[in-house]
């Protein structure tokens, strides 16, 4: 990319989240910030090479790096894209930037995807959130080692105004590594998507939660896209609910790319591992609790929701066992406020972070070593709780012979984990009153008064 012959014709719009608007050219992708300096997005950088990668493995994290963007393309850019900024997130204004951005790869097309074939490749993006019930002896309501944070948080959110639906989706299906029980977890993220499921067809975003909250998903629509894709469920089917036979298939690919080590061209039935040591299912869920049984087979080992819930389970104290040890470290710095460069309390986040987070003690010695090491792993899990999966896939080529024989497609894939960076330390008082809240509502909600 040449920097100094950037032209804003060339970028288009293509999403936001809380911190950054991000654009997208081809093969590229910036992210770009209103207040984030170099450094800032330099921290961002390292923490994903030197923390997330090594956990979450090579293979599925691209780290990116930080470019300097000429001032006036970035102010023209803002202009071009404003109005193609969904209305929910017009409240952030995006006016002074700092001229840094974050460089990536376009995540949503395949680089190698050949031009043989016109399908454009199909990108999934999932949010998955928390895969686990907490099991820390620290917690003190009964209800959080039963019901999982996501479908509680649902709960205060519908409250809130933040959605006007429940999502019956729940994480604990979906990191169950039972195919039905994902089956399910899936099929309940395309009926609601909230801010868990988007996809793009070529890049382009085209199924995502609706702007206007009280509008349903168009499934219908969806289906109309995958159509190309599964032509021989058209056969199949013989007119008979082929939009529901699309969207099984559909489903059934995410699945099993969910499940792969990484890539498509693997084989072999891969080790699986059972990652929690609690309960493994939501009470919460919909997915019928006498199918249960057939269900929890496990992840494989190397299979992307693996590494991110092992990530996740870094996060073994729970907040209310988290927040006593975020004091200790306040007291200490109050005390002692030159540590706090020593002790990498806000980074830089480099090797000797991630060696405090891998050899932190497994007992309380009361030390602030303990607490600032248990606070670091806190945060990482935090970042893994918090990421997005994207699957993206294309068809391997069209065969003839394969469409008469009405044989199932094949697609190639690539997977790959987004949206890593650090959580700052200073956000632990109110993720603690956060869950406080969160559970207290819950609480109150489903619980009859006696
Ligand atoms: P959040 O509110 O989820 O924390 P954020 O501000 O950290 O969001 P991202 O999630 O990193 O921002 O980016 C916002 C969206 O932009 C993503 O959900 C994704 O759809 C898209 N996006 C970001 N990076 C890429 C990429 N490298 N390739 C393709 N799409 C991307
Ligand atoms: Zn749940
Ligand atoms: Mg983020
Ligand atoms: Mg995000």
């Amino acid at each position: 990319m040449e920097l100094d012959k950037m032209d804003e014709n060339d970028w288009k719009y293509h999403g936001e989240g809380n911190k950054s608007l991000v654009v997208s050219h081809l093969q590229v992708c910036i992210h770009i910030n209103s207040k984030q300096a170099f450094r800032h997005i330099l921290n961002i950088v390292d923490y994903s090479k030197y923390v997330m990668k090594p956990l979450l493995g090579e293979k599925y994290v691209h780290s990116g790096e930080v470019v300097k963007l000429p001032l006036d393309f970035v102010r023209q850019l803002s202009l071009k894209v404003q109005q193609e900024r969904p209305e929910l997130r017009c409240d952030k204004v995006m006016d002074t930037f700092s001229g840094c951005g974050l460089c990536l790869p376009n995540l949503t097309q395949l680089p190698l995807h050949h031009l043989r074939d016109h399908r454009p490749p199909i990108c999934v993006e999932i949010k998955p959130k928390c895969g686990f019930l907490p099991f820390s002896r620290h917690i003190t309501k009964e209800c959080k080692r039963k019901v999982c944070r996501f479908c509680m948080h649902q709960h205060y959110k519908l409250a809130n105004g933040k959605w006007k639906r429940l999502s019956r989706y729940c994480p604990l299906d979906l990191f169950s590594g039972s195919k039905q029980r994902m089956y399910v977890a899936l099929k309940n993220l395309l009926e609601e998507p909230q801010n868990n499921l988007k996809i793009f067809k070529g890049g382009e975003l085209i199924f995502s939660c609706k702007d206007d909250a009280k509008q349903q998903p168009e499934l219908n629509d969806l289906i109309q896209h995958l159509r190309p894709y599964f032509s021989h469920s058209n056969g199949l089917y013989n007119g008979h609910q082929p939009g529901k036979a699309i969207l099984n298939e559909f489903i059934q690919v995410i699945c099993s790319a969910l499940l792969s080590g990484g890539d498509s061209n693997r084989s072999g039935e891969p080790r699986k591992v059972h990652l929690s040591e609690s309960r493994p299912h939501c009470e919460a869920s919909p997915f019928p609790r006498d199918l249960l049984r057939n269900g929890n087979h496990g992840l494989p080992k190397d299979s992307v929701l693996a590494k991110i819930l092992q990530v996740q389970m870094l996060d073994n104290l729970d907040i209310e066992g988290i927040y006593p040890l975020y004091k200790r470290v306040e007291q200490y710095l109050e005390e002692f406020p030159k540590e706090r460069n020593r002790l990498q309390i806000d980074g830089p986040y480099n090797e000797s972070f991630m060696d405090k987070v891998k050899n932190c003690p497994t007992e309380d010695d009361g030390s602030v070593e303990y607490a600032v090491g248990k606070v670091h792993q806190y945060r990482v899990a935090m970042t893994a709780k918090d990421c997005s999966v994207m699957i993206t896939f294309a068809p391997c080529e069209e065969d003839e012979e394969q469409q008469l024989k009405l044989e199932k497609p094949r697609f190639t894939y690539s997977i790959s984990i987004l949206d890593l960076d650090p959580k700052p330390y200073e956000g632990i008082p109110h993720q603690y009153k956060l869950d406080t809240k969160i559970v207290n509502y819950y609480l109150r909600s489903t619980q009859a008064p006696p």
